[in-house]
């Protein structure tokens, strides 16, 4: 006899596993098929952001970030460290340790509230059955009153740089270097192009990143984008703007990497080369033919704005449909996706899904860029305060970047926030929760915060807005 369920999960990326619990927390009976097989064989739950994305990119960068600061500002505190040294292995058997931790903790999570993890292949039938082959065992055919589907994405290969996972490698290849590569070539200056080219870079490669379009950061607000090239620039990043690549071949000397700029055709040679262009649905074997589920033009499932794909009870969340490919975007899907099957109201509110850059400085922002604003026709006014006038930015050595405010002439709200500088990705949450409860400048305003703190930065910019900053002269 087939085996039954209330929800059905495909994938335990942070979409699909996060979806799962939630569902359970509602007392439905679920299941959570994944078929993640980490570069040893092992399976691992946690999809791309805990085994090859969020995780361990982040546990590199802290790393990373702590040698160059050994290394360059220890002695500005008074501390001496003689001579700084690296140890790659270790190093990476942190970032495995961490990655390990987290993963397993999520069996443990799905034990706790109930959810029965299932290990292989997902695939959605017609009338909401799933085909479930196990990593070891014969399919079985799995009846459920509602499915989620959370199969996530995976790096975008270029047949100009096909991936030999040597020398051409992914973002995922990337983050499991045993060795520092002494030239690095990164495709993309997108956010994963640029993390992983800090990383390498602050533990000493020479790096240069080919982006094909002429702006820099083009998703981000102007000013952002003018300072975080900057401080970039100064850390040794070479980005080389309207570089189209052409062709990339490896061979014993490195990687030929040819491409054209404005000045012509151009050679770079590497010894490896990230190609972060960015990332594709992963849709393939995920549903039969006549399951009813429909792709766009890009391959994304289709969805509505509750995630319902066309066939009744089939959700689809996460990576593999529109929307930014982030895991807390994927997340608060899953959550909405479990609350409706449930039989709550719920929604997202797509407008204010935060964006963060962890390089050094962070960058991170909420809500619309200024030249949004414009293109809106709505009048608006903006106010600015650098974290150089900020006390703890002093004390912590990190005075690049500001914090940027754009507000409503008319009614005063806060439309966007964007910020360049230390810890920008933890600030951000204050903005997204004013951006969520339709804040305005004068609530910021009014708020007490911590001296002395970053978030003070925050606080200043919101007066600024009104000409009113207390730390820094008004405009
Ligand atoms: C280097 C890097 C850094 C990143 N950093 C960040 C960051 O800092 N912050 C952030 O928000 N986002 C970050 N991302 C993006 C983030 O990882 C993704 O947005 C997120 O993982 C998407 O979650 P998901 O659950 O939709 O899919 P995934 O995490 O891709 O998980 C999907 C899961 O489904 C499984 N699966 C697929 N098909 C089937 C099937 N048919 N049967 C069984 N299992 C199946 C897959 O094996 C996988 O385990 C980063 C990505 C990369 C590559």
């Amino acid at each position: 006899m087939s085996k039954t369920f209330d929800v059905v999960v495909i994938g335990a990326g942070p979409a699909g596993y996060i979806g799962a619990i939630r569902a359970a927390q509602h007392g439905l009976s679920v299941a959570c098929i994944d078929e993640w097989q980490n570069k040893d064989g092992k399976n691992a739950f946690g999809g791309t952001c805990l085994n090859a994305g969020c995780i361990p990119s982040k546990a590199l960068l802290e790393s990373s970030e702590l040698y160059h600061r050994a290394e360059h500002e220890f002695k500005k505190h008074g501390i001496k460290v003689g001579g700084v040294d690296m140890d790659i292995a270790a190093m990476q058997k942190r970032r495995a340790g961490i990655v390990r931790q987290l993963t397993g903790g999520i069996a443990g999570l799905f034990k706790a509230a109930g959810v029965e993890g299932l290990i292989g292949h997902g695939r959605l039938l017609k009338d909401r059955k799933v085909e479930f082959t196990p990593r070891d065992g014969d399919k079985e055919i799995i009846e459920a009153k509602h499915v989620i589907l959370a199969s996530g994405s995976a790096p975008i290969e270029l047949k100009i740089a096909p991936f030999d996972h040597e020398q051409i490698i992914d973002s995922w290849d990337a983050l499991e270097l045993d060795a520092v590569p002494q030239r690095l070539g990164v495709v993309g200056a997108g956010v994963i192009g640029l993390e992983l080219g800090s990383v390498w870079a602050r533990l000493g490669s020479e790096v240069t990143v080919l982006e094909a379009m002429e702006d820099f950061l083009f998703m981000a607000d102007r000013d952002v984008a003018r300072v975080a090239a900057k401080e970039f620039k100064k850390q040794g990043l070479d980005i080389k703007l309207g570089a189209k690549v052409g062709k990339a071949s490896a061979g014993k000397k490195g990687v030929k990497v040819e491409y054209e700029d404005k000045d012509g055709a151009q050679t770079l040679e590497v010894d490896k080369l990230i190609v972060a262009v960015g990332r594709r649905p992963v849709t393939g074997d995920l549903f039969a033919d006549d399951a009813g589920i429909q792709l766009d033009e890009r391959g994304f499932i289709v969805v509505d704005d509750e995630c319902r794909t066309r066939v009744k009870g089939v959700f689809a969340i996460g990576d593999c449909v529109r929307g930014p490919m982030l895991a807390h975007k994927g997340s608060e899907e899953g959550v909405m996706a479990a609350d409706l099957i449930a039989g709550e109201i719920a929604e997202m509110n797509y407008d204010v899904i935060p964006s963060v850059l962890y390089t050094s400085p962070e960058i991170a922002w909420t809500g619309k860029t200024e030249a949004e604003v414009k293109e809106s026709g709505r009048a608006y006014k903006t106010g600015q305060f650098p974290f150089a006038a900020s006390g703890r930015a002093k004390a912590m050595e990190q005075t690049a970047g500001f914090v940027k405010i754009i507000s409503s002439e008319d009614d005063d709200e806060v439309l966007g926030v964007h910020i360049v500088g230390p810890m920008a990705g933890e600030l951000i949450s204050e903005a997204v929760l004013a951006l969520e409860f339709s804040a305005s400048t004068e609530d910021i305003q009014r708020t007490i915060h911590a001296h002395p703190s970053l978030a003070e930065a925050v606080h200043e910019a919101a007066l600024a807005v009104d000409n009113k900053a207390l730390n820094f002269p008004n405009k």
